[in-house]
């Protein structure tokens, strides 16, 4: 099966074709600048082979016509006939309480998307532009949605739910949904891969550390705590998120600084985290050059990261009633061997200790823990693509068996 996952952003199409069978990516590229005469598509098949077309590319839906174009170009595409794209996944950002696992797209799901507009205001309505061009573009291809919130809707409520008036809650759904959970669900079962256990049987903590960074508390397979909450904000330090903190001081300094709303908002979401703190960047990678120059905001900046991580380990570890292994992923989980080891340092009391050597070797997937060690650490690249393409093609693949059984 042929699978084309999508990630629609407000300018943005991300895409990948792929293979899930062979787990193997046949072309991957991005349409860049939607809405302005200058948009940009760069295009990478599986043979390194490049293209990059620019011109003006005004909607959604266009851009998706640009991608089906090279798709099936004879000179840089991968197929003859739109009839080779068996299925099509779309990333979708919040599901809500509706959508608690990947489902197929029908009118139903579409309006519970746009039902859940008010939870992602920025995400879901560029989700839906995708998946309406798709429809338009494609009618007869099934398609899917892959939500980054859907992991997550097992939690307990005593997991779930904030200390508010409970007719929050009910009146406006405000409750901790938790993103990323694509990733932390693709990482958790590659571990158990990895461990040759059942997942079933498994207690895993997974840290997404990217530009957003979250951790999962996973147990048997199903997320029962995550750090992200409401919104993306809560939880871990981030490149320009704030993480946890007491909500009143966000009060104090809007009431101080004669703040609005959206400018708290961009405060709290744009310019605090490991920018905020360092005042030199949100990129990790100019943090740690920082640290190592002796530039003391730095070293805050990473202190801060750090502990964070550890504190959410130690919640999670109480959580859980135990851990067998703790999984790094994201640009900054999956590459600062500094990060790990700090974050996982002074945890040799419940069994979690890293192998130095290990830590640092350049290798992309790998245990990081010696054989035998109480609980496994391993550093594994997160593939949400992949993911959304293995759920595409189960859900399409039932569902014809379905219909074929109705
Ligand atoms: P996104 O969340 O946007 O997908 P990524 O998962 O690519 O982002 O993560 C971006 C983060 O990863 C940045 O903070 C970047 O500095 C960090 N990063 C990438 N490579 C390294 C590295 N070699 N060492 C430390 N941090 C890194």
């Amino acid at each position: 099966m042929n699978i084309l996952v999508l990630n629609c952003g407000s300018s943005s199409v991300k895409y990948q074709f792929i293979n899930p069978e062979k787990s193997r990516v046949l072309t991957s590229g991005v349409v860049e600048r939607i809405g302005m005469s200058d948009a940009v598509l760069r295009n990478k098949r599986f043979d390194d082979h490049e293209i990059v077309i620019s011109g003006e590319i005004l909607d959604h839906g266009i851009a998706i016509d640009y991608i089906l174009a090279v798709l099936l170009s004879k000179n840089h595409g991968v197929i003859k006939d739109k009839k080779e794209i068996d299925a099509i996944g779309h990333r979708v950002v919040h599901g809500g309480e509706t959508f608690t696992e990947s489902v197929l797209i029908t009118g139903d799901v579409v309006k519970g998307i746009r039902d859940n507009i008010d939870l992602a205001p920025l995400h879901n309505p560029h989700n839906l532009r995708g998946i309406t061009a798709c429809i338009d573009h494609l009618p007869e291809t099934p398609q899917v949605a892959v939500f980054d919130t859907a992991f997550h809707q097992q939690m307990p409520n005593h997991a779930y739910l904030y200390g508010l008036p409970y007719s929050l809650y009910k009146r406006y759904k405000i409750r901790r949904y938790g993103f990323h959970g694509t990733s932390h669900r693709y990482v958790s079962a590659r571990a158990a891969k990895l461990m040759d256990k059942p997942l079933e049987s498994l207690k895993l903590i997974t840290c997404h550390l990217g530009n957003g960074c979250s951790m999962a508390a996973i147990s048997g397979g199903v997320s029962i705590d995550t750090s992200m909450g409401f919104t993306p904000l809560e939880g871990l330090l981030m490149g320009t998120r704030s993480g946890d903190m007491d909500p009143s001081v966000i009060l104090y300094i809007m009431a101080k600084e004669e703040l609005s709303s959206s400018e708290a908002n961009a405060l709290l979401n744009k310019h605090s985290g490991l920018m905020g703190i360092s005042g030199i960047s949100s990129d990790m990678r100019d943090v740690l050059e920082g640290a190592r120059d002796g530039e003391k905001q730095a070293i805050v900046a990473f202190d801060i990261f750090c502990y964070r991580i550890k504190k959410y380990i130690g919640a999670y570890v109480a959580a859980l009633g135990g851990i067998d292994a703790i999984i790094y992923t994201g640009g900054i989980g999956e590459n600062s061997s500094e990060v790990r080891s700090r974050s996982l340092s002074g945890l040799s009391h419940i069994g979690i200790t890293i192998d130095d050597e290990m830590n640092m070797l350049s290798r992309k997937e790998k245990k990081i823990t010696k054989d035998g060690s109480p609980v496994a650490v391993f550093v594994i690249p997160t593939n949400e693509e992949l993911m959304i393409a293995y759920d595409t093609m189960e859900i399409v693949k039932s569902s014809s068996t379905e219909k074929i059984t109705d």
